[in-house]
């Protein structure tokens, strides 16, 4: 059972000192309690302490770190089951298989695709992670497989097979990668668990039904493995969403331990049709797939769940934003237009976007509104003449221009007056309302002179 916050007080030094940025260690013990601190916080915890503290200071669910160097990603860590509680901690790391039965050509034209899929959408890159390598037959061909593969990429890899011998290789061969191998099963957990301790490997369970994989995960923490993912072993949307729920909620509701691992699943061995296959890879990640390996590393198919992920996994409580300053769209000069807007990243991408289509050179200044957009910014007092008026007069737009005429959105049409005395050296033009009408805009702007 996890330790109340008045638990936890009983084991400070209760001296106060504030070293935890907290004004007392009450509040600190109430915040460790709560998941919002790390032990590590407080310099003066006793070793014993320590001790009694760690199952109250470690997460629900455990980080577990796949891959190594550049490539490598943590997964786990949950705190909370709704992403209105608060933020989701580490976003679900995307996966595509390819097995030993396939074709030199098609994986060599699979693992191309994976390590090209990388986007960067709204500031954040959005990116593969695993590459699963699973053994169909010949462990002799696995190796070699592995081998070749090991060359081809830096994502993180995941050794599949079904037995003992076939991961035994796999470590190896890719074992200085920090693989995760896949997978102890109660009857080869033995064998299989002996390797990853020995390779210090994170490790898949994987058991058919929720009670034999809890057995298999205490039998698992019991030889001293820490590193695990948890498999359901379900192989259809329906059982493999209960199952989902149930671990989720039980690690977390519960502080059932023996589900108190990141979870995997593989939509690609349920189904051959793709479409079904994406559309269940979508639900898994909304809950709670912590990875989720599919068949395809398309951009159709993985484009749309990268931007899944991104979308639940930011914090809803913090919008996103992009540096104020001013931005050069294009190769702007002396005589481009200068423009202002918000810093949401959203206004600024689609602002910048509809700029660089008009193919006009031009100036972007964007205002630190706290990552609201417009309309939000002007009424919550962010994006009001003063403000801009700070902005242009400390961004040093003026040396880089030659005129003095500033555009600002439509919708603040109403902050012109007031802008113009502020700003009594720039003339202020209104621009459109409308993203969509910037190109126009701009053009006419140009053509005007
Ligand atoms: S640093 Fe430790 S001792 Fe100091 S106030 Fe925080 S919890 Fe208390």
């Amino acid at each position: 059972m996890a330790l109340s916050g008045l638990d936890i007080f009983k084991l400070l030094p209760k001296t106060n000192c504030g070293e935890c940025k907290l004004p007392t260690c009450l509040a600190f013990a109430m915040k460790l309690a709560g998941g919002q601190a790390k032990l590590e916080e407080c310099p003066y915890v006793s070793d014993e302490a320590k001790e009694a503290l760690s199952e109250a200071a470690a997460p629900p669910v455990r980080g577990v770190v796949v891959g190594q160097g550049a490539r490598e990603f943590k997964t786990g860590e949950e705190l909370v089951l709704f992403r209105h509680e608060k933020r989701f901690v580490n976003p679900t790391g995307m996966g595509v298989m390819i097995t030993t039965d396939m074709s030199d050509d098609e994986i060599a034209a699979k693992v191309e695709e994976a390590n090209k899929d990388s986007w960067e959408r709204v500031g954040q890159q959005l990116e593969l992670k695993l590459l699963a390598v699973k053994c169909t037959g010949d462990p002799g061909k696995f190796k070699d497989l592995l081998t070749r593969v090991a060359g081809m990429t830096e994502l993180a890899l995941m050794p599949m097979a079904d037995n003992a011998d076939c991961l035994k290789a796999a470590v190896e061969v890719v074992g200085d990668r920090n693989p995760l191998l896949y997978c102890a099963t109660p009857e080869n957990i033995d064998a299989v668990g002996a390797i990853a301790k020995e390779a210090g490997s994170p490790l898949v369970l994987k058991a058919e039904g929720l009670d034999a994989l809890a057995e298999l995960s205490e039998k698992a923490t019991g030889m001293e493995l820490k590193d695990l993912i948890l498999d359901p072993g379900t192989r259809n949307l329906k059982d493999t969403m209960e199952a989902l729920v149930a671990m989720r909620r039980a690690a977390l509701n519960q502080k059932f331990k023996p589900f108190g691992f990141p979870i995997i699943t593989l939509p690609c061995e349920e189904t051959d049709d793709s479409y079904f296959e994406a559309a269940s890879a979508g639900v898994y990640v909304a809950k709670y797939s912590d990875i989720v390996v599919c068949s395809e590393p398309a951009a159709w198919m993985q484009y749309p769940l990268q931007v899944e992920i991104q979308n639940i996994y930011t914090d809803p409580q913090k919008p996103m934003a992009v540096d104020s300053k001013f931005y050069e769209i294009g190769s702007p000069g002396k005589d481009s237009p200068v423009m202002v807007t918000t810093n949401f990243s959203l206004t600024y991408f689609i602002v910048s976007g509809e700029v660089e289509a008009s193919k006009v050179d031009a100036w972007l200044g964007i205002v630190d509104s706290e990552g609201q957009s417009v309309l939000t910014a002007w009424a919550a007092g962010k994006f009001v003449p003063d403000v801009i008026a700070k902005f242009i007069n400390t961004s040093g737009i003026a040396d880089k221009v030659d005129h003095r005429k500033l555009i600002i959105p439509g919708y603040v049409a109403q902050i012109s007056g007031e802008l113009d005395e502020e700003l009594p050296d720039w003339e202020i033009m209104v621009g459109p309302r409308e993203a969509a009408d910037i190109s126009t805009y701009l053009r006419n702007y140009v053509q005007a002179g």
